[in-house]
Formats: C-alpha cells, sequence, structure tokens
C-alpha cells in the first residue's frame, strides 16, 4: 500500500526529520486560505499516488495567494498517469542549492535493507541506476545491529556532502530507517533531500510503501489508504480478500495459491501464452470469492481464454466448480474455458463442470491445461 507524500511526511516528521511546514486542500480556496496562513511564496503539490509529477505540471509556485488559487484549481483539474487529482498539498516554497536521493527498500538478495543515497536527486532515480549506477552509493543494514553511524557518515561523504552537513544527514537516515523498519515498510524515500541556499537540509518529497503482509499490526497506517486511488478492480480484489495483479498477456488464470499460480504462469508462457493476471484465490475459497474472481478475470477485455487452476486440498473443488457455474450463468461470457481440478471432491467438480451445459475443456495436468489454454487464446 502506498502512502501519499503528505501522508509520509506526516509520518517522516515524527521520526524529526525535517520537512517545510505545509497542509493539504481539496478546493482552490482552501489553497488559498492556506497560501495565505503560510505566507507566500508556497509550492502546490497534487497528491496522487504516483511519481513524475513535477514533469507533469502538478507541482507549481505560486507568489501570492491569488494564484495558489488559481494553480490549485488547474491542478485539481488535472489526471497524471490516468489519475485524477483530488488533494494538493500546499506547503512554504523552499530555495534549492543542491537535490540529494535518500532511500531504503528491501534487498531481497541481500535479505536484509538497503540504504541508497545519490548526489544526483530530484530526478527518477530508477533512470540515474539505469544511465549511472555509479552515482547511487549503498549500504545494506543488518536488521539486528540496526544503521550504524558509521555507514551514514560513509554515505554522506561518498555523495560528496559538505563536512558541516554530516550530522544533520546522519539524524535524518536515522530517521528514516526508524520510520522504515517501525512502518513494517518496503520503501521509504526522500526524493529531494534538498540542501538550501542556507545550508540546511529539507525533505521536500517523501513515499512510503507499506507492506501489505504488516498492515495488520498498524490500523493507523491501514486507515491512511486511499479508496479513490485504487481501480475498481483492486479494490474489488482487496475486498473479497484475493491476491491480484493484472498483466499484460490474454489468458485470464485464477488458482489456489501464490505459489501454484506462479508456477501456472510460467508453464503458459512456456507453451508461448501470456498471462493476464495474477489471481490467488486463497486456500478454502468458497463459491462466493471464486465468483468474485471470475468478475475480475472477465471485466479485463485483453482475456481470450481462462484457465482454472485448483488443487483441492482445503478447497473442495466441488465449491470452486459451483462459484464457476453460478458466475457462467450470470455473466455468460463468450471465452474459451479450461479447468484443472485435482484433489478433494475432483471428481464431483469435475462432473459439475461438465453437465453445466457450458463448453468446459477439462484437464488432468498442468501441462495439459496450460497448453489447451495456449491453444484456445491463439483461436486454435
Ligand atoms: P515528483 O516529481 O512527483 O517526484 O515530485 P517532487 O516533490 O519530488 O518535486 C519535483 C521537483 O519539483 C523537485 O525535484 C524540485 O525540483 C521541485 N520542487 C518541489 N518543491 C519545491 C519547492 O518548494 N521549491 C522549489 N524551488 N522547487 C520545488
Ligand atoms: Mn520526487
Amino acid at each position: 500500500m502506498k502512502l501519499h507524500e503528505y501522508q509520509s511526511k506526516q509520518i517522516f516528521a515524527r521520526y524529526g526529520i525535517p520537512i517545510p511546514e505545509g497542509e493539504v486542500a481539496a478546493t482552490p480556496q482552501e489553497a488559498r486560505a492556506l497560501a495565505e496562513r503560510l505566507g507566500p511564496p508556497v509550492v502546490i503539490k497534487a497528491q496522487v499516488l504516483v511519481g513524475g509529477r513535477g514533469k507533469a505540471g502538478g507541482i507549481q509556485i505560486a507568489r501570492t495567494p491569488q494564484e495558489a488559487e488559481d494553480l490549485a484549481a488547474r491542478i485539481l483539474s488535472l489526471q497524471i498517469k490516468g489519475l485524477p487529482v483530488r488533494k494538493v498539498l500546499v506547503a512554504r516554497a523552499v530555495d534549492i542549492r543542491q537535490e540529494i536521493y535518500l532511500g531504503i527498500v528491501v534487498d531481497r538478495v541481500a535479505s536484509r535493507p538497503v540504504m541508497m543515497a545519490s548526489a544526483e536527486g530530484g530526478v527518477d532515480i530508477e533512470e540515474v541506476a539505469r544511465t549511472k549506477p555509479e552515482a547511487i552509493q549503498k549500504v545494506h543494514i543488518d536488521p539486528f545491529v540496526g544503521l550504524r553511524n558509521y555507514q551514514t557518515l560513509w554515505l554522506a561523504k561518498s555523495i560528496g556532502l559538505p563536512a558541516e552537513l554530516h550530522r544533520d544527514f546522519g539524524r535524518i537516515a536515522q530517521g528514516l530507517y526508524r520510520s522504515f523498519v517501525d512502518c513494517d515498510a518496503s520503501l521509504a524515500e526522500i526524493n529531494p533531500l534538498v540542501i538550501t541556499p542556507e545550508g540546511t537540509l529539507l525533505a521536500l518529497d517523501a513515499k512510503i510503501v507499506l507492506d501489505d503482509n504488516g498492515l495488520f499490526r498498524h490500523p493507523d497506517l491501514a486507515a491512511m489508504r486511499d479508496v479513490d486511488e485504487e481501480t475498481p478492480s483492486e479494490r474489488a480484489a482487496r475486498e473479497a480478500g484475493l491476491s491480484f495483479v493484472q498483466l499484460d498477456g490474454d489468458i485470464g488464470c485464477m488458482v489456489n495459491g501464490a505459489g501454484l499460480a506462479m508456477a501456472t504462469m510460467d508453464i503458459i508462457q512456456h507453451f508461448g501464452g501470456m498471462p493476464a493476471n495474477f489471481l490467488d484465490i486463497g486456500g478454502g475459497a468458497r463459491a462466493d470469492r471464486v465468483a468474485v474472481a471470475l468478475r475480475l478475470i472477465l471485466a479485463d477485455p485483453k482475456v481470450k481464454a481462462i484457465l482454472f487452476n485448483i488443487f483441492g486440498g482445503i478447497t473442495r473443488c466441488d465449491e470452486v466448480a459451483r462459484g464457476i457455474v453460478s458466475v457462467l450463468e450470470e455473466l455468460r461470457p463468450d471465452l474459451p474455458i479450461v479447468a484443472r481440478l485435482v484433489g478433494t471432491n475432483e471428481e464431483e467438480g469435475r462432473r459439475i463442470l461438465e453437465t453445466s451445459g457450458f463448453r468446459i475443456q477439462t484437464a488432468r495436468t498442468l501441462a495439459e491445461a496450460a497448453q489447451k489454454a495456449v491453444a484456445a487464446a491463439r483461436g486454435a
């Protein structure tokens, strides 16, 4: 789950990271009032859960309250990468001498968090990583020992930070690491962290991505979710407790278990097809959850064939089959369907599908099912 910039800044501020004063507005009038209170110039920033807002015109500096109102009106009418802007952050504008990057992510290969810093901040860090990887300095953090001061000092020196800023940089880096750990985040990032002409450090942008698997420990963070920012499919999946990721292919997959879902995607590709989604309906999936899952698959216009791969352990195949049939009766999709149901009550499940009156190809093995689905998607 991604947090907005203003939410991430509220969290960072609690960890002593210096943030320019600001507040959120939902209307141009509110933006004007905030500009009056803060005193111009102010920066008006679109609050949408994507990067590159600056380039898209979502970040503007206003020199008067009137200008703040006008610019807020313009930004609130924008769509950035398909997302409508519903809120803006109005913050005291800051003069910039240099833009730095500072961030933490989980390095899965190293099995620990890695802190990264670069003197080339402000811009898209993925772009820097591609074109100039040597400009990014990294330290791995031992989760049992924590982030050590010698590590932050090394980072500060490596990116050429002046000596008088080393202490403040260290404090900010420690605050960032503690917020990352305390929130169960998968990413915490300040881009840019700026050096002002007065020679102080300020976090001008903030981004936190929370690990959904840790969210149950943080009801306060879970409550920060902006449901307006989810696509209808993402929302339906979350509310039904399904793991769903939309992909670019044309074979809709419905599988129980994340590992089996991955294997299914791999074998589809092995036989020359492309999965349209990752969809794990979980263990013990009941008919109603299957129905939601099937609706998600059918909502994707790219899908040309559907593959069910169900391993009946806790999940009973007859329950799944009944779920499939009830949704087919309701939605009557004009798509070829391949089903592989094995395990608990598989005969009963297969019988339900075969006598349903719908044209459903069944398969005994995963390889057979994948080949049939690939052929079906090709119209063979
Ligand atoms: P992003 O484009 O979505 O990453 O949004 P950022 O918050 O990082 O802003 C993009 C750029 O706008 C920054 O790198 C700065 O160059 C500029 N910017 C943001 N806030 C201010 C500000 O208060 N003053 C000035 N002068 N520039 C700002
Ligand atoms: Mn940024």
